[in-house]
């Protein structure tokens, strides 16, 4: 039987930001999911701020609509939403904060969040703002969404002027790849079972491949996405993240410290990558119109309705690991926008055997390989070698060991956003980003950037609806592998 899940102590949450896409699509439906199963004292509040003028009445009638379409009970939602507040405010002007004070203060015991959603070029006035207040005091934290900075510098200016407000302990970089059920097993996996752990090395992994594909194209977040470009949106954050999970030391324990401190040294341990070799280690592309899901789509420069862009769209990137556990073993990193198919997934090829005993007849010995999908459903699965059933000779198959969750124990998943919330509110950071963290990649990602920037060249060209440019294949086909392609 699944024990119920344990109930946090009452909060107050407030999403600057209250009104924005990521509010409404993803924060409010994961506190509703959780406030639905019993996790979320009734006398927590979740306060919504942005400009537009509303009242309490009309947050409540926006959130409502989100949450019964997104399939939340009738019954559950009204109940939620009387936990819904709302106040209208600008992060960069005077008039409101007295008043939101105020109301603040009427929950003087109460753990705070304050969850920044919005553009990051707000979160100095609204930390200023809060720390003149006295809102950063006693059991404050306060959420940083990404993009953390644009490089190095303006990630170590964006955490200084916070940091001047909240501690680092109370600053909570969410990475929400992190929180997803799949990244929770991995942990699981490698050091709940005596199985892999032995097998996790250089000697054993042939090599490692992560991939973040969408089919969907920029959109409406083309002016963000053209300053930023698939390498910052993708790679440096999220992709990293989930090299370091696959790639770090067992640690001492799951402390959060413990954690990020192994999950640094890999990032510290990130060959670089730079002018001298980015040409050879990097593939940049950018989608031309051609189709997706049945569709035909537009280029991504007819959407930014500017010919000359050279923001990459498409990056595929062969990373190494300098320490005695990885050396010599390729870290295949590929995102991009305009793919085939939407899927994340972490491969783990294992060596081929030694040697086969088996005759040609028996077929192919294909190499072991564990693959750890992310999205758009969350599975392990290991591949193995078996004997193909019944008489007829020893016929080798290769099949997968399925360990999809939610069948195998009757559970829906969480969002990973329901499970980073309530560790914001336990007052566990051991899935989000510590400042040094955020450096080492920023660190890591910065020479690659430059090293095309100096080149001058443009992306690739790819057709909308194709794994991205013919390069990005030779990439890993010159070192005589391929891309997985197993999408059962
Ligand atoms: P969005 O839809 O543009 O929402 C921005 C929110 O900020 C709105 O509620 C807006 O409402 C409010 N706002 C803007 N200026 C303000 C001001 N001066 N004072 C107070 N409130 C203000 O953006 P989003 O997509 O939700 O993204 C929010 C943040 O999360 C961004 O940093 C984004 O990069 C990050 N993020 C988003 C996603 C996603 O899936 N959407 C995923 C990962 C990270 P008003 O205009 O009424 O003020």
């Amino acid at each position: 039987m699944t024990a119920s899940p344990q109930p946090v102590e009452p909060f107050d949450l407030v999403i600057f930001g209250g009104t924005g896409d990521l509010a409404v699509r993803k924060l409010l439906p994961a506190l509703y999911h959780r406030y639905a199963d019993g996790q979320i004292p009734d006398t927590s509040r979740v306060i919504g701020i942005a400009r537009e003028m509303l009242d309490d009445d009309g947050y409540r009638a926006h959130a409502r609509k989100a949450l019964l379409e997104n399939g939340g009970d009738k019954s559950k939602v009204d109940d939620f939403l009387k936990l819904l507040h709302y106040r209208s405010l600008d992060a960069r002007k005077d008039e409101g904060w007295d008043a939101f004070a105020a109301l603040m203060s009427e929950q003087p015991g109460h753990v705070r969040v304050f969850y920044l959603s919005t553009s990051p070029d707000l979160f100095v006035d609204i930390c200023n703002r809060l720390g003149e207040h006295g809102l950063n005091q006693g059991k404050a934290r306060v959420v940083l969404e990404k993009p953390i900075g644009r490089d190095l510098a303006s990630a170590n200016q964006i955490n200084d002027d916070v940091g001047r407000v909240f501690d680092e302990s109370q600053t909570y970089r969410i990475d929400h790849y992190l929180g997803k059920e799949t990244v929770q097993n991995l942990l699981a996996l490698r050091f709940g079972n005596v199985l892999f752990e032995p097998l996790w090395n250089a000697e054993h992994i042939d090599h490692v491949q992560i991939t973040v594909a969408e089919t969907l194209g920029v959109g409406q977040r083309v002016a963000y996405y053209d300053h930023a470009g698939a390498l910052r949106d993708m790679v440096q954050n999220h992709i990293l993240q989930l090299l370091c999970m696959v790639a770090m030391e067992p640690p001492s324990s799951l402390s959060p410290d413990a954690v990020r401190d192994e999950k640094l040294k890999v990032l510290r341990s990130l060959k670089p990558i730079d002018e001298s070799n980015a040409a050879q280690l990097t593939v940049r592309g950018q989608y031309r119109a051609g189709a997706a899901e049945g569709q035909s789509v537009a280029g991504y420069l007819d959407e930014l309705k500017d010919h000359k862009s050279h923001t990459e769209s498409f990056v595929a990137l062969k990373a190494e690991i300098a320490n005695w556990r990885w050396a010599g073993v390729p870290f295949y990193l590929r995102t991009g926008k305009r793919l085939p198919e939407r899927v994340s997934e972490i491969v783990v090829v294992f060596k081929p055997v030694p040697h086969s005993i088996f005759d040609a007849s028996a077929g192919p010995l294909a190499q072991n390989r564990l693959v750890l999908r992310l999205q758009p459903d969350e599975n392990i699965k290991l591949w193995v070698t078996i004997k193909h059933p019944g008489p007829g000779g020893l016929r080798l198959r290769h099949v997968s060991l399925d360990m999809s969750f939610a069948e195998a124990f009757g559970v829906q998943q969480p969002d990973a956003y329901e499970r980073l919330i309530l560790d914001v509110v336990r007052g566990n950071p051991t899935l989000f980003m510590r400042r040094d963290e955020v450096e080492a990649a920023w660190r890591w990602a910065d020479p690659i950037l430059a090293a095309w920037a100096e080149s001058g060249e443009a992306p690739r060209p790819y057709t909308a609806g194709t794994w991205g440019p013919s390069a990005a294949v030779a990439l890993i086909e010159r070192d005589g592998r391929t891309w997985n392609e197993d999408s059962d």
